[in-house]
């Protein structure tokens, strides 16, 4: 590693913990309160059930070598993030927080789904800040030359607003009990990875053609996964608001056929962050994250989920 690099990812390392350790306003609408840093899924009783000695592992984007890494991590840093003061968490979340998970629930899926959106949400304020903190670094101008750093930011500023419009219409149905999103809930054998994300469904065409036309800030079609160990089960949801589901109907389809297949499939295409236990990575991933790896790299570009994936995690 060149002496250049590794000032560049020191540098990186400083930004990345000053951002995400930064101190955030709590979503609830006219609260100024700091938020609290809360786990998306429950740590004891979901997130524990896969970990060894606290531990799980994730792959990680690395933007100076710009290139995704399978990394060791702490049960308290995964799936925490900063989105509502204590009051607001406690009053939004206690049911699905103190309880077994009730995932005959309607409720139970729309809580889980607000929890990810906001992740999501806040993950994308904490990008713009880490790209702007590229920007005005002194001691990164080379590697701000190398990196489309306007696009970058224009991009996590589009997703940002989707993201804001989705957790609104979830925040409508949950204090009205519209019931307005639809769900697919399965049940199967338990298997050790975990995720709790949204991702957009169009095509890289589809996007394209949009940006041609001048439609480029209208909002994309966001689905939301959750898969969460449960017992000796995973449940695996998958849900959208209903007015877009025809237009996602290709996914929920997918997910009918084969749903170990389907997570596989969405885990190298589409979702940014998902976990798994340390056997599972040793069992699974090890004898072949280069192919993983490279194969998880190859998709954000190409955008085209119909493409067939060459990796089967779960083989
Ligand atoms: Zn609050």
């Amino acid at each position: 590693m060149s002496k250049q690099i590794k000032i560049e990812l020191f540098t990186l390392e400083k930004i990345n913990t000053k951002v995400k350790s930064a101190s955030r306003i709590c979503f609830e609408q006219g609260c100024n309160n700091h938020a609290i840093n809360s786990h998306i899924l429950q740590k004891n009783g979901i997130l524990s059930t896969i970990t060894t000695n606290g531990h799980l592992y994730t792959l990680k984007a690395n933007i100076v070598e710009a290139k995704a890494k399978f990394t060791k991590t702490g049960l308290n840093n995964v799936f925490t993030f900063k989105g509502f003061c204590n009051k607001h968490d406690t009053l939004l979340f206690d049911s699905i927080e103190k309880n077994e998970l009730d995932i005959s629930q309607y409720k139970t899926k729309v809580l889980l789904s607000y929890r990810a959106v906001l992740n999501e949400l806040r993950k994308k304020q904490i990008n713009i800040d880490h790209y702007n903190g590229i920007k005005d670094s002194s001691t990164l101008k080379e590697l701000a030359r190398r990196m489309p750093l306007d696009i970058l930011i224009n991009n996590e500023t589009l997703a940002e607003a989707d993201l804001q419009r989705l957790s609104n219409l979830i925040r409508e149905d949950i204090d009205h009990g519209t019931e307005s999103f639809h769900f697919a809930t399965y049940s199967i054998p338990k298997v050790e990875v975990c995720t709790s994300a949204t991702f957009n469904t169009e095509l890289r065409n589809e996007m394209i053609l949009k940006r041609l036309s001048g439609r480029w800030n209208e909002p994309v079609n966001s689905l939301i996964f959750n898969v969460i160990p449960h017992g000796d089960k995973t449940v695996v949801i998958l849900g959208c608001h209903k007015p877009i589901l025809d237009k996602c109907l290709y996914f929920f389809l997918e997910l009918a056929k084969d749903p170990l297949k389907f997570i596989s499939d969405t885990f190298i295409k589409n979702i940014e962050t998902w976990v798994c236990s340390p056997e599972f990575y040793f069992k699974q991933i090890r004898p072949r994250e280069k192919g993983i790896v490279d194969e998880f790299s190859l998709y954000p570009q190409q955008r085209d989920y119909t493409y067939p994936t060459r990796i089967y995690l779960f083989k």
